[in-house]
């Protein structure tokens, strides 16, 4: 076996990490971890530390890591068949038995899923089928996507562009003009202190008005938002959000694209974040909670008023000009068949929505009064902590404190992993859905003590 120092020198001298500060890494000035192995909600590294991961790895190992059902069903498949494509027509039995699987728990009014392998990739598919849409309807204007500030969808060139977050546009030349963003329903940001939630629902709902009279609702396709705020800083809308925002796209005949990565397959404690707010998406973008990460896979639910048009542009024009190799990768889509059969038994998404509401209330009341914590937040097994220098003003601290990666590294030598987010000094928890009670108990008691090291 390799050495800890081998790994660490080759790592350093020949690995390109995702968002991570390379001239850094590559002088060794930031740690590395090498994982080796998880099991429940824990995983272990090459030092021999055990440590909950109360993310879930980038919140996708929803199921928690080392089933056998699912390694066994994936092993299954490598033997009997690694590989084949799904162009023209062709299919496995775990591709058409997942498609299957996802249209039963999706959202009503859902009629296809084309599958990806992650959840950019998903967006960019999604963006591509709404310009294809409206050139179809002979309304080739029609282009422009609505996101919102502090919207994660993604990093490549479309998807980086409908992200609303300025590091993933910064020295990229990003976002692309077909892209608008619009303001976010971040209730404990408003712009005026004064506002009630139902005031503030009015105001990005006016927001979003304002916009699209501004481009003109002639040049805008599509809306996309995640149900549940993630990356951006795990932001749960105020009630009536959603139904204004929806009222909004229909009377201006706009597209909603729902990227339930985050939020499908459980982890509000409903199936899809979209069956939780009364959102009644064209498309519906899924990643992460569909093979729970045992292998990657990614997919696009498309609604019956899109998949129409789809048809009714193969019949006109041929087949549909888009693809992947990778589409529908028999591995991964026996994983997501073994994985939605395994959040079934266990009974994962009713787990969520209970164990998820007994912890944010526990949080709250571990460190909700504390003077530099502005607000506890979460839905189902989400669940944010906003440091603030003054309670009262809402004030950031100063950005050069890093504030929020200090209070992570306080609580990962205790043993817990939580996610500084990448936008102000936001703590963000998304454990696996297996979580039990006394996990959560750890998580929280672990917060309170690493809050109480950095900020006293
Ligand atoms: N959409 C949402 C809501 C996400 O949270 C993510 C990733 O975190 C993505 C899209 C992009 O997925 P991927 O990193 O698999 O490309």
């Amino acid at each position: 076996m390799l050495t800890n120092d081998v790994l660490d020198r080759w790592d350093r001298d020949n690995f390109f990490h995702p968002s991570t500060h390379l001239a850094q890494h590559a002088r060794g000035e930031t740690p590395s971890r090498i994982v080796t192995g998880g099991k429940g909600v824990f995983i272990e590294d090459r030092d021999g530390n055990r440590l909950l991961d109360a993310f879930a790895g980038l919140y996708c190992v929803n199921v928690g890591y080392g089933r056998p059902e699912i390694a066994e069903a994936i092993a299954a498949q490598a033997k009997e068949l690694a590989y084949y494509h799904a162009y023209v027509g062709h299919g496995t039995e775990a591709s058409i038995t997942l498609a299957k699987m996802v249209l039963e728990r999706a959202p009503k009014n859902m009629s296809k899923v084309y599958f990806g392998l992650g959840g950019s990739d998903a967006n960019e598919t999604n963006v591509k089928l709404v310009w294809y849409y409206n050139n179809i309807l002979g309304r080739p204007q029609k282009k422009k996507i609505i996101s919102r500030w502090r919207g994660y969808h993604g990093s490549g060139l479309v998807t980086g562009s409908l992200t609303g977050l300025a590091t993933f546009h910064n020295k990229f030349d990003l976002p692309l003009s077909q892209v608008i963003h619009t303001e976010a329903p971040y209730w404990y940001r408003r712009p005026d202190l004064s506002m009630s939630e139902a005031d503030f629902v009015t105001f990005c709902a006016d927001e979003l008005e304002k916009l699209i009279a501004r481009e003109g609702a002639d040049t805008i396709a599509a809306f996309i938002g995640e149900p549940v705020l993630g990356t951006g800083g795990i932001v749960p809308p105020p009630p009536g959000y959603w139904a204004a925002i929806q009222k909004v796209l229909k009377k201006h005949d706009i597209l909603l694209i729902a990227d339930e990565v985050v939020t499908g397959f459980g982890r509000l404690g409903t199936m899809f974040g979209s069956d939780h707010y009364g959102i009644e998406p064209d498309i519906i973008t899924i990643a992460k909670g569909l093979t729970s990460a045992y292998a990657p896979l990614s997919g696009s639910i498309i609604g019956d008023r899109v998949w129409e048009v789809l048809e009714k542009g193969t019949d006109e024009n041929g087949p549909i000009g888009h693809g992947w190799t990778y589409s529908a990768h028999p591995i991964g889509a026996a994983a997501g068949v073994a994985n939605l059969k395994l959040i079934d038994d266990l009974g994962l998404v009713k787990n969520a929505g209970e164990i998820g509401a007994y912890f944010n209330e526990a949080m709250k009341d571990a460190i909700g009064r504390h003077a530099h914590v502005g607000e506890v937040r979460g839905e189902g097994l989400l669940c944010a902590v906003e440091f603030v220098e003054d309670r009262g003003k809402r004030t950031f601290f100063d950005p050069a404190r890093k504030v929020g990666p200090a209070i992570a590294a306080a609580l990962l030598r205790r043993g817990v992993i939580g996610r500084a987010m990448p936008q102000g000094d936001i703590l963000g928890f998304a454990p696996p859905l297996c979580l039990t009670r006394a996990e959560a108990d750890e998580v929280v008691g672990k917060t309170f003590e690493a809050v109480a090291e950095v900020l006293g």
